[in-house]
């Protein structure tokens, strides 16, 4: 066995929820856990999220996962973060936000409407407060973009899996830079 133990990859607290949505999708090409009404409203319900409505909702989930992913790309240095936060402005707009007393620890950002993307901007906006928001990351390689939380000690994990996207990176930029290198 040389896959990391899934516990390696996990995110504290809430944030793990975001990580999941996230990895609902398995790139390239699939299979994807929010594919259908029936699916998306299954994953929900399993986490304790409203189930989306119609078709409509599903799309609009499924395009709020890609802007969270933008977002962890952009967290491990690749692509274009302010793009990525603007991306962000619709799905705010679609959904409403407040703060609430919560007796235990005082005020806490909470959704006003029951939907998936309003809980899960809750827990964005907690986890950037909290500090760990940059360590949620998706993996450098392109084709792969795999959810992780990075536990490393100086922040410096940037595959999801050394042996198969990080080695795979560092083989291919290799056959580049000998490429570069010879002669016309
Ligand atoms: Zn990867």
């Amino acid at each position: 066995m040389t896959a990391a133990l899934p516990a390696a990859d996990r995110a504290p607290g809430a944030l793990e929820l975001v990580r999941r949505i996230v990895n609902t999708l398995e790139l390239p090409s699939g299979p994807d856990e929010l594919g259908t009404l029936e699916q998306a409203r299954a994953w929900c319900l399993s986490y304790g999220l409203a189930p989306p409505k119609d078709e409509r909702h599903v799309e609009l989930l499924r395009d709020f996962r890609e802007t969270l992913r933008e977002l962890l790309f952009a967290n491990n240095g690749e692509g274009d973060a302010p793009a990525a936060w603007e991306r962000m402005r619709p799905f705010l707009a679609s959904t409403r936000l407040g703060l609430a007393v919560n007796p235990s620890h005082g005020l806490e950002l909470m959704p006003e409407d029951k939907g998936p993307i309003a809980s899960l901007l809750a827990i964005v906006y907690e986890s950037q407060l909290l500090g760990t928001w940059p360590r949620l990351r998706a993996c450098r390689k392109l084709s792969c973009r795999f959810a992780y939380y990075d536990h490393t000690k100086n922040a410096s994990r940037a595959w999801c899996s050394m042996a198969t996207c990080g080695n795979r990176a560092k083989a291919q930029r290799r056959r580049q830079r000998e490429q570069l290198r010879r002669p016309l």
